[in-house]
C-alpha cells in the first residue's frame, strides 16, 4: 500500500484530535473571507455615502475581530495538531521498534545498524512532516482553496475564471515536479543513511582507529560519504530552485489577468471598484493556499521516500515463532538431543549431519577449530537461526514447535563476549528476572564470585558500567555476565568459554562461577580450558561443520584422533593455566 496511505490510516486511531482539527481549520477559512468583503463593502458603500460614514470604525472593529478570530483558531488548531501528530509519530515509531524486535537475526545481519537507527529516529520523524505539514497545509490550504474559490466566483464569475487560468499550468507543473521526485528523496535518505552507518561503525571502533592511526582514511570515507549526502541534497535543490519560482511566475500571471480583466469590467460599468480591491485581495488567499500545496507536494515526496524505508521494515517478515507456539512445561528434564541437524547461514553449508546426544544435568563440552561451527551449534539451539535438516528436541519436543520466548526462558547463554548495557549492575542483572530482589541478586553475584568487586564500585548496585560495560575490567564483564545467567536459573545452559586472557587468581573465579552455573543444568560449553574439558561428561569434537569423534576425555585421548592432537598442540603437556586451550 502507498505509504503516504498507511501514515493517514494511524490518523484514525485519534478521530476526537482529527475532528476538532477540521473543525478549527474550516472555521479559519471562513473567517479569512470577511475582511476582504468589508473592504469591498466600505470602499463602494461606506466611503461614498456621507450618512453612512460614521460606521467605518465599526467596520474596522469587526475586520480587527475577524482576524482575531483566525489567528486565534490558528493557535488553537496548531496546538490540536502537536498532539495529534506527535501520537501518531509515537505510535509509528513504537510498532516499527516491536517489529524489529521480531524480526529474525539473518535480518540484522545483512544490516548496518546506522540504517537502521536512521529509519528509526530520521526517517519516522521525516515521516512525520507530512503529517504535521502535511495536515496542516493540505487541510487549511483546501478548504481556504475552496471557500475563497467560491466567494470569488459568487462575486463575478467571468473574472474569477480568469483568475483560475494559472490553475491547469500549476498542476502540469507539479506533476512534471513530482514524476521523479520520490527517487531523488530516496538517493537523498539512503546517502544520509550510510554516512549515518559509517558514523555509527567508527565511533564504535574508535579505539581500533586511534590504535591504528587510521584517522586520516577515517576521515576520507566520511567525507566521501558526506559528499554523496552533498550532491544529493543539492540535486533535490536543484530541481526546487526551478520548479518553485516557475510555479510563483506562473500563479502571478493570475493577478495580471485579473487586472486586465476586472479593470475592462470596471471601465464597462460591470464591476464596482470597490468589488475589484475585494478581488484583489480574495486573489492573495486564493494563491496563497496553492503556494502551500506547492510545498506541500515537495513534502510528501521527502515523506514518501523516508516512509518507504519505515515500512519496509514493517513488511519484512517476522521471525517463525516469535510470539505464537507451544510451551515447555514448568520442569523439564533438559535432555537436549540434535538430530541430523544440517544448516547453512548462505549457499556454504555449515554444519552437517550433526547428532548430539546432552543427557539431563550432562555437561558437554564442543571443541575444535575456529570455524568449525561451534558457537553455530548453540546459535540453532537458542533458535537465532532456524535448521535447515533435522531437528533439536527437547525432552523428545521439537523446539522448532515452540514460542520462541518459551524456549528462550529454558536456556541461559553467556557469550564469548560479554555484553553489558550503558546501565547499573541492577538494570544489567534484572534482565535476567526483571523483578529480582536485591537479595537474589547479592546471591547470584556471591555465587559468580563477582559480589566483592561489585560492593566495591561506588554506587554498588547502582553503578553504571559505561556503553557495552567499558567501565568494567573484562574479568569482571565476565563475573556479572554469569552472575546474570546464574539469576536466569535456566536448566539449560549455553556458555561460550571466554579466550581472553585473565590473571589466574581471576581465572579461578571464573572457573569456580563456572563450575557454580553447571551444577545441575545440562550445560553446551564451548570448551577452551582444559579443566572444562576434561570434567565434561562428553565431549563432541567438530571439524568443518561435522562431529568427527565424541566420547570423554580418557577416550578420545586413547583413541589416538584429532582430539588427542588438539590435546598435543594445546596444552596436555603443560600444567598450566586452563586459560591456554583450543
Ligand atoms: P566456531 O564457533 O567453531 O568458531 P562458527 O559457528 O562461529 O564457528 O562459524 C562456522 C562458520 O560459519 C564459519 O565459517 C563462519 O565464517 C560462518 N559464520 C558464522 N556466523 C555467520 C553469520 N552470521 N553469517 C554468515 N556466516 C557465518
Amino acid at each position: 500500500m502507498n505509504s503516504v496511505l498507511r501514515v493517514f490510516s494511524y490518523l484514525r486511531r485519534y478521530p476526537g484530535l482529527a475532528t476538532a482539527q477540521f473543525f478549527c481549520a474550516t472555521l479559519m477559512a471562513v473567517s479569512v473571507i470577511v475582511f476582504p468583503s468589508i473592504t469591498g463593502f466600505v470602499i463602494d458603500h461606506i466611503l461614498p455615502d456621507p450618512a453612512r460614514q460614521g460606521e467605518l470604525a465599526f467596520w474596522v472593529v469587526v475586520g480587527v475581530g475577524s482576524f482575531f478570530l483566525k489567528d486565534g483558531l490558528n493557535c488553537a488548531r496548531i496546538l490540536i495538531n502537536n498532539h495529534f501528530e506527535q501520537n501518531v509519530i509515537y505510535d509509528i515509531r513504537s510498532d516499527l521498534y516491536r517489529k524489529i524486535q521480531r524480526l529474525p537475526l539473518p535480518w540484522f545481519d545483512s544490516r548496518r545498524t546506522g540504517d537502521i537507527m536512521t529509519r528509526v529516529v530520521e526517517d519516522v520523524t521525516a515521516m512525520e512532516r507530512v503529517l504535521i505539514d502535511g495536515i496542516e497545509l493540505g487541510l487549511v490550504a483546501g478548504i481556504q482553496l475552496i471557500a475563497v474559490g467560491l466567494v470569488m466566483y459568487l462575486t463575478d464569475w467571468q473574472v474569477a475564471l480568469w483568475a483560475t487560468l494559472p490553475i491547469p499550468i500549476l498542476i502540469t507543473g507539479a506533476w512534471i515536479y513530482s514524476k521523479d521526485a520520490r527517487h531523488r528523496h530516496k538517493a537523498e535518505r539512503n546517502a544520509t543513511s550510510a554516512l549515518n552507518s559509517l558514523l555509527h561503525d567508527n565511533i564504535a571502533g574508535i579505539r581500533q582507529i586511534k590504535s591504528y592511526a587510521a584517522e586520516g582514511e577515517e576521515h576520507a570515507n566520511f567525507n566521501r560519504l558526506s559528499d554523496k549526502v552533498r550532491a544529493a541534497t543539492l540535486y533535490l535543490m536543484k530541481w526546487w530552485a526551478f520548479y518553485n519560482p516557475s510555479m510563483s511566475f506562473a500563479s502571478m500571471l493570475g493577478y495580471a489577468l485579473v487586472l486586465g480583466a476586472g479593470g475592462a469590467a470596471v471601465i464597462a460599468g460591470d464591476m464596482e471598484r470597490g468589488e475589484l480591491v475585494t478581488f484583489f485581495l480574495l486573489l492573495g488567499l486564493f494563491y496563497e493556499p496553492v503556494t502551500k500545496l506547492r510545498q506541500l507536494n515537495q513534502m510528501i515526496f521527502s515523506s514518501r521516500a523516508a516512509g518507504d524505508r519505515v515500512f519496509e521494515i514493517m513488511d519484512s517478515e517476522d521471525e517463525p515463532n516469535a510470539s505464537t507456539g507451544e510451551r515447555l512445561p514448568d520442569q523439564i528434564e533438559a535432555h537436549v538431543r540434535f538430530e541430523g541437524v544440517g544448516f547453512a547461514y548462505g549457499d556454504q553449508p555449515t554444519l552437517n549431519d550433526v547428532e548430539i546426544d546432552a543427557a539431563p544435568g550432562k555437561t558437554i563440552a564442543l571443541v575444535g577449530s575456529t570455524g568449525a561451527g561451534k558457537s553455530t551449534v548453540l546459535s540453532l539451539l537458542n533458535r537465532f537461526y532456524e535448521v535447515d535438516a533435522g531437528r533439536i528436541t527437547i525432552d523428545g519436543i521439537d523446539i522448532a514447535s515452540l514460542a520462541k520466548p518459551a524456549l528462550r526462558e529454558k536456556l541461559g547463554y553467556v557469550t564469548q563476549e560479554p555484553f553489558l548495557f550503558n546501565g547499573t549492575v541492577r538494570e544489567n542483572l534484572r534482565l535476567a528476572i526483571r523483578g529480582a530482589t536485591e537479595e537474589e541478586m547479592w546471591r547470584a553475584l556471591e555465587a559468580a564470585h563477582a559480589a566483592n568487586f561489585v560492593r566495591a564500585l561506588p554506587q554498588q548496585l547502582d553503578t553504571n558500567v559505561g556503553e557495552r560495560g567499558v567501565k568494567l575490567s573484562g574479568g569482571e564483564k565476565q563475573r556479572l555476565s554469569i552472575a546474570r545467567a546464574l539469576l536466569k536459573n535456566a536448566p539449560i545452559l549455553l556458555l561460550d568459554e571466554a579466550t581472553a586472557s585473565v590473571d589466574s587468581e581471576t581465572e579461578r573465579q571464573i572457573q569456580d562461577a563456572l563450575d557454580a552455573l553447571m551444577a545441575n543444568r545440562t550445560a553446551f560449553v564451548i570448551a577452551h580450558r582444559l579443566s572444562t574439558i576434561q570434567n565434561a561428561d562428553r565431549i563432541y569434537v567438530l571439524e568443518l561443520g561435522r562431529v568427527i569423534e565424541q566420547g570423554t576425555h580418557d577416550e578420545l585421548l586413547a583413541r589416538g584422533g584429532k582430539y588427542a592432537e588438539l590435546c598435543r598442540k594445546s596444552f596436555l603437556d603443560q600444567q598450566q593455566p586452563a586459560n591456554a586451550g583450543f
